[in-house]
């Protein structure tokens, strides 16, 4: 076997380039949650959305040499709360998206609303729009932890908001967080029962954690205690298995054949072309990987020409960065995937997939690579297995 040089130019080398998506972020909300460190702006006043959604079109053409004759096979429409620009914005955002690029018919098209900002015209506007998924902020549907969260809507206002988003679509995700303030396993299991009574087809269930630049940083509020949280987890995860969901990434269970395709593609190292105030982006070439970063503030990104940073992923970070997205799926990955996508062999890892196998972290075989119950648990610790796997030289192939 020929070791491969990382460093080299056209060390890489896809055969053939992945799936691509197309993300679409709209940067406001009503407030700002204490623990939200995403890129979301209160809004002050009217929305600007006629000049953001021009600036969204420029956005797209000057991606447009990137991505040519590539089909869009999913689009996310993510936020911020996106619910807030109205029906016709979101129109006019997905016309002119097909207008630019060649979108498969059946494309799923997600939008992410908020309860409180959504009512049962505006879901219909969505879905005329051609928006087939909503992805509802539910987190709670108890009225103490939503306000504990700094979340706008009361608990009567999610269940109207998922009614309404039911009664036009019937592909819907749900957001739940638990180990939230204050909060005991007996009120995450009741949370949880009251998502399993609305009948939607897809659950995301996160652990609240505490990030940097945000408020609960600051002030960090009392949460459940390590091991009360694990409980926490294991009862969201049982509930949901009892009700018929798979749960087929770290935090994400759906009725069989509604898992999100769009997230499915970025778990997978699939690429997406990603527009909007602070957008990221993932893009394949026959001989690299790239990423994409649009500028972060609205306003700024309203005003300047159309520009994104780009940079080349060194080849010694593929392997990691491979990792960190296919080992959150449930079912891991099949062995072909990890060359298509980076285009390294798979030799280069084989020290320390050993190595994971031999700790019970992973299992293999001749088709798949999967994480065990064990690595699923220990997700981190399994990851940081693959933080220096690029940096040395294929270990020789068996045989
Ligand atoms: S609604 Fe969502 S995006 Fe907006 S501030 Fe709250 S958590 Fe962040």
């Amino acid at each position: 076997m020929i070791p491969v040089a990382l460093d080299r130019p056209g060390a890489v080398k896809l055969a053939a380039l992945p799936p691509l998506a197309l993300y679409i972020h709209i940067p406001w909300c009503v407030r700002k949650c204490p623990y939200c460190d995403f890129n979301s702006h209160e809004r002050a006043g009217e929305l600007p959305e006629k000049e953001y959604l021009n600036k969204l079109m420029m956005d797209v053409e000057q991606a447009l040499p990137l991505v040519w004759g590539r089909r869009i096979v999913s689009i996310f429409i993510g936020g911020g709360t996106p619910s807030l620009f109205s029906p016709e914005a979101i129109d006019a955002l997905l016309s002119g998206v097909r207008a630019r690029l060649q979108v498969e018919p059946q494309a799923e098209t997600t939008l992410e609303a908020n309860p409180g900002t959504v009512e049962a015209a505006r879901f219909r506007g969505f879905r005329a729009a051609g928006v087939n998924r909503i992805s509802l902020g539910i987190q709670s549907f108890d009225d103490r932890m939503l306000a504990a969260l700094g979340r706008i809507h009361s608990a009567a206002e999610a269940r109207a908001a998922i009614d309404a988003a039911l009664a036009s679509f019937d592909n819907v995700n749900l957001d739940l967080m638990y180990g939230l303030p204050a909060q005991s396993v007996a009120m995450a299991r009741a949370d949880l029962a009251q998502a399993l009574a609305c009948g939607v087809p897809h659950v995301s269930a996160y652990q609240l954690t505490i990030e940097p630049n945000t408020v609960f940083y600051r002030r960090p509020p009392q949460l459940p205690e390590h091991d009360v949280a694990a409980d926490m987890q294991l009862v969201v995860e049982e509930a949901l298995a009892a009700a018929g969901y798979e749960h087929y990434e770290t935090s994400a269970f759906a009725r069989p054949a509604r898992r999100c395709r769009h997230n499915v593609n970025y778990w997978q190292f699939g690429d997406y072309l990603g527009i909007g105030a602070g957008a990221h982006g993932k893009l394949s070439f026959p001989d690299r990987v790239t990423r994409h970063e649009r500028t972060k503030q609205p306003r700024e990104y309203m005003e300047k020409e159309p520009s994104f940073s780009e940079r080349t992923v060194a080849p010694t970070e593929l392997p990691f960065e491979f990792m960190l997205n296919a080992l959150r799926l449930v079912e891991g990955f099949e062995s072909r995937l990890f060359t298509e996508r980076t285009g390294l062999p798979l030799t280069l890892i084989e020290n320390e997939l050993s190595h994971a196998e031999s700790r019970g972290l992973l299992e293999r075989d001749w088709k798949r690579i999967r994480p065990t119950a064990r690595g699923q648990r220990f997700l981190n610790e399994l990851l940081e297995s693959f933080l220096t796997a690029g940096r040395r030289s294929p270990a020789p192939a068996s045989g």
